[in-house]
């Protein structure tokens, strides 16, 4: 292997939209470098997750079919670009949002080239937004706009697939099941990447080492700017719960808008709570992490429709001297919630959390709200729940029931634990290099973006960047 691999110019690690687009950019700018791309995961193609069979999580080995292989945590997504330099990350922080604007609106035009749906939700209605803006004003909450083209689950891995078979024919290498483990620096420069294949291992070095894993690699990451002196800080950590409705409660705002961003600052914390990916008649979802940390998400088809509407509600909170474990931190918090659920999510009702008692599995039943994730488990989330991320997720979910009536109702459905690992930052400059020589790093795991269409608009500028040298 070591031999194949000698010849290399640029390695990336990750296949998730920030390594794809790397690739892709190059490849477009005419770029003749030779790249490999490793994933942990597998092939597109080769990506399933069981429990649509067997109805409930087996906990793949050794990944997560759900976070790892090509296109990486948005195979399964149900892949919403967000249109808006307003959503998905920092990264216009770092370079400015009129170029993230152009890059964004950009990369958009490679997902339609690839299949994309050319409808773009959230855009028009403009009396409707006119409502839904005035209601979130009078219970104190800022609406964001932002445009969102809907791929849906089954078309996302279509689309995704087309690419990997775009980049196979162009030459690029593509190699699975392999994991890298760690990083060849000679003094202040990456020289390589040490990878791993169950017992076998090989060193490949390349000119420019590229890491984009995503949250998944995330506390990988942290620990390697540890080991290695990548100049990093400690960014912030989201956690809270996914939330589920009757798509009756949120009709309107679906309609509409397809996604409602709302952001708060409740009382009397006055931290930043924000609702985040909306999934109309989608379904809850679990994904697996290392350590068999299983963590809530959500999902929608573009035709496969469930009466429910879920979305994320997220706390962020930022710590001080001398904590600085912010991923360790949200990873405590999931492992004893799903303690608490014999390793399952576990889902309480909204009304039992106010009256400070557990939700029983028959009182799940009690309900017009029947749960699309079935492998939950009816408890008490208050249990593992920080005071004040809790309290934050009340005052927040009583302040959206002004905007949306209903959603503070008994039934809601809340479920634990709602994660997301990307508190670690790499600091980089505007051309984004590291302190490190000939290593940058993308993506979620860099800590700069959080979604699909900001991670890929991360690999684009990589792309053009590595295409100058
Ligand atoms: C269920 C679900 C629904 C989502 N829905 C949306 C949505 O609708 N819209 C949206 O914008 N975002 C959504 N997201 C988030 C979105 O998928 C991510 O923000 C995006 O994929 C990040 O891209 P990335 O390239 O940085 O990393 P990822 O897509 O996570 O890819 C990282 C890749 O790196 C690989 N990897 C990790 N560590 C290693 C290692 N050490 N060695 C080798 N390979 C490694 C992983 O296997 C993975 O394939 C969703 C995520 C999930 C899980």
């Amino acid at each position: 292997m070591s031999k194949e691999y000698s010849n290399i110019d640029i390695v990336i690690i990750g296949t998730g939209p920030a390594g794809i687009f790397t690739a892709l950019e190059l490849l477009r700018n005419g770029s003749k470098q030779k790249i490999l791309m490793v994933d942990k995961g597998r092939e597109i193609e080769n990506r399933s997750c069981p429990k649509s069979k067997v109805g409930h999580c087996i906990n793949c080995r050794p990944c997560c079919n759900i976070t790892t292989g090509f296109s990486g945590a948005g195979a399964f997504s149900d892949g919403k670009l967000s249109l808006s330099y307003e959503v998905g990350g920092d990264l216009p922080m770092l370079l400015g949002e009129t170029l993230v604007q152009e890059t964004i609106d950009y990369a958009d035009k490679i997902y339609l080239e690839f299949g994309a749906d050319k409808h773009v939700e959230g855009v028009g209605n403009t009396e409707q937004v006119k409502d839904i803006r005035r209601r979130a004003i009078q219970a104190g909450l800022k609406l964001v706009d932002c445009p969102i083209r809907h791929l849906g689950t089954e078309k996302a891995q279509e689309i995704y697939y087309a690419i990997e078979q775009h980049l196979l024919a162009s030459g690029v290498e593509l190699l699975f099941g392999w994991e890298c483990d760690d990083l060849i620096l000679e003094g202040d420069t990456c020289k390589g990447v040490h990878l791993t294949k169950i017992s076998e291992s090989v060193d490949v070095y390349a000119n420019q080492i590229i890491i984009a894993t995503g949250r998944r690699g995330a506390d990988w990451l942290e620990r390697k700017c540890a080991e290695h002196n990548i100049a990093h800080e400690q960014g912030t950590v989201d956690i809270g719960v996914r939330v589920e409705v009757r798509n009756e409660i949120m009709e309107k705002v679906n309609n509409v808008l397809y996604e409602s961003k709302l952001i708060g600052y409740p009382l009397p914390f006055k931290n930043k709570v924000r609702t985040f990916c909306q999934n109309p008649g989608g379904f809850v979802s679990q994904e697996n992490y290392d350590n068999d940390l299983a963590v809530v998400n959500g999902h929608s088809y573009k035709d496969l429709k469930s009466d429910n509407t879920n979305l994320a509600i997220l706390c962020s909170h930022n710590f001080t001297e001398p904590f600085n474990q912010p991923i360790a931190y949200a990873q405590k918090i999931g492992e004893l919630t799903n303690m608490l659920g014999a390793g399952h999510i576990l889902v309480q009702r909204f009304g039992d959390i106010l009256d400070g008692k557990r939700t029983w599995q028959k009182e799940l039943m009690q309900s017009n709200l029947k749960p699309t994730l079935p492998d939950a488990v009816a408890g008490d989330i208050t249990a593992a729940m920080p005071y004040r991320a809790m309290i934050n997720i009340i005052n927040f979910i009583q302040a959206v029931d002004h905007v949306v009536p209903g959603f503070a109702s008994i039934e809601t459905l809340l479920y634990s634990p709602e994660l997301k690992f990307y508190s670690n930052r790499i600091k980089m400059n505007t051309d984004l290099n590291t302190n490190i020589n000939g290593l940058h790093c993308l993506g979620d795991s860099s800590g700069w973006t959080r979604g699909l269409m900001m991670a890929s608009v991360m690999g684009v500028l990589m792309g053009r960047k590595l295409n100058r040298k």
